[in-house]
């Protein structure tokens, strides 16, 4: 084996941090969001820029070393963490620099959701980004990104113009329309796969700084009728609006997030409201950055987690009423609904990687605990209420997949998306050296 002499001398040219086990830091850089992720990476290259970035790819190519990519540490799978691997700590390059006259915000691959929003509001300006703000740039982006302004302004992955990328061989490129659009194609919604992207360009949108939120309250036997009701009221919202559901602690939330400017923001209110007979109800006015950090501690590091995700093209009654069933048992997951539609489904499906345009609803049943001895009863929980749902639903969102492995790759890609992306693996990771991730394997 390697030793940690020879594993210096061989980083020596990184301008960052290299941290080996023992080191000061290391403990810290291989944590990551979910609790229950504790691998022990042989070495973490803390990177200072692209120049690192790509020494690190050349050295885990000399040293054998399989490769993990930290961005936000978010994945639930904890792909960013390679257990006797070396890791590409992105987060030292996190900077965000926004140019106001050509509304364009250039992103540092490590950078997290929170110093977008924060630069580009400094505008008045912000474009797609998802809900926790701690969440990475690079993880959510590469593989579509949804969030409050996406059926304004589209996905996250939908407003980036160019990408400066670090391949498989460690050299520099960029992929925007003009250059490598094969790989431009791929790297919106085909996530870590094709490279390390270390410089993001997003097209940003005048958007102001407000936002309210629209949430009423109904006991659970009122649970599957309220849905119904509010998966109608959907299909005829306003694009400021984006639906949300949630079932859990005993109560069915429903209502809406809403952006931009505020007339109207409260229109759907008694619509809403009349869908049953409500326990209780919140109108948040709030500022946009606000709204972005709002679920930051319900979606905090520290917890162990796991979760399930499906899509649906549309919400029958049966499938509401699968998703009520089972919401008083003390070890229901917890179910949040967020609807697509609107500029999301405007693009094109063959404009980019991104699979499911046309889905009106994800659902994400998460559960978050700190008892390592109710590991297995809280993964069987979800596993079995996902499993109910498997029927009526069209897919999975491919950033929401965690241990379901080829499987889930193979429902966040349509077939014919699939055999593209393999044929641009072929091309630009022959040997698979971005591999963890949601695995797209080169065929030959
Ligand atoms: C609390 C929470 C809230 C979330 N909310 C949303 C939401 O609102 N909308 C939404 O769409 N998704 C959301 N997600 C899902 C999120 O998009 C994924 O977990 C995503 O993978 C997180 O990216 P990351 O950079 O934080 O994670 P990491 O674990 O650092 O990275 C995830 C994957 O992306 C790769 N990667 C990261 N950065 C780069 C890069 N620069 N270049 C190449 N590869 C890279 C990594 O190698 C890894 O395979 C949420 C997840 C959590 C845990």
């Amino acid at each position: 084996m390697t030793t940690a002499t020879q594993l210096r001398q061989q980083t020596r040219m990184i301008r960052g941090t290299v941290l080996l086990p023992g080191d000061t830091g290391y403990h810290r850089a291989r944590s990551v969001w979910n609790a229950a992720v504790d691998r022990h990476p042989r070495l973490i290259v803390r990177a200072a820029g692209a120049d690192d970035v790509a020494a690190a790819v050349r050295a885990a190519g000399e040293l054998d070393l399989e490769i993990g990519v930290r961005c936000g540490g978010h994945s639930a799978a904890g792909h960013a963490v390679p257990d006797g691997g070396l890791m590409i700590d992105l987060t030292p390059m996190g900077g965000v620099a926004v140019d106001p006259a050509s509304r364009t915000a250039l992103v540092q691959g490590g950078a997290l959701l929170g110093a977008l929003d924060r630069a580009s509001q400094e505008f008045g300006l912000a474009t797609t980004a998802g809900n926790v703000s701690h969440t990475g740039v690079g993880g959510l982006t590469l593989g579509g990104g949804m969030g409050w302004l996406a059926r304004q302004h589209g996905l996250a992955c939908d407003n980036v113009t160019s990408f400066t990328v670090v391949l498989a061989d460690g050299s520099i490129t960029t992929a925007s329309a003009a250059e490598h659009p094969d790989l431009y194609w791929g790297l919106r919604g085909g996530g870590g796969n094709f490279g390390i992207v270390t410089e993001f360009a997003f097209r940003l949108h005048d958007t102001g700084s407000n936002a309210s939120s629209v949430e009423v309250d109904f006991p659970l036997d009122q649970a599957a009728a309220v849905l119904r009701g509010w998966r109608d009221l959907n299909a005829t919202a306003p694009r400021q609006a984006t639906f949300t559901a949630d079932i859990e602690n005993g109560l069915a939330t429903v209502g809406y997030v809403w952006t931009g400017d505020r007339q109207g923001d409260t229109s759907l209110l008694p619509a809403i409201r009349s869908l049953g007979r409500p326990c209780g109800e919140r109108v948040v006015r709030s500022s946009y950055l606000q709204l972005q950090t709002r679920i930051d501690t319900a979606g905090r590091h520290g917890k162990r987690r796991y979760a399930k995700n499906h899509y649906f093209t549309g919400l029958t009654d049966e499938a509401i009423e699968q998703l009520v069933t089972g919401a008083d048992d003390p070890m229901f997951p917890g179910a949040g609904l967020q609807a697509y539609g609107g500029a999301i489904a405007d693009v094109p499906d063959d404009a980019s990687a991104f699979s499911h345009r046309g889905v009106a609803f994800e659902l994400n049943a998460g559960t978050g605990w700190t008892d390592p001895a109710q590991d297995a009863a809280r993964i069987d929980a979800a596993r079995s209420y996902a499993a109910r749902l498997a029927p009526f639903a069209s897919g999975a969102y491919v950033n929401a997949l965690g241990d379901e492995g080829a499987d889930g790759v193979r429902r966040a890609y349509s077939p014919a998306k699939l055999a593209r992306l393999t044929e641009l693996k072929n091309a630009y990771d022959p040997q698979n050296v971005f591999h963890l991730n949601a695995n797209i394997p080169p065929s030959r």
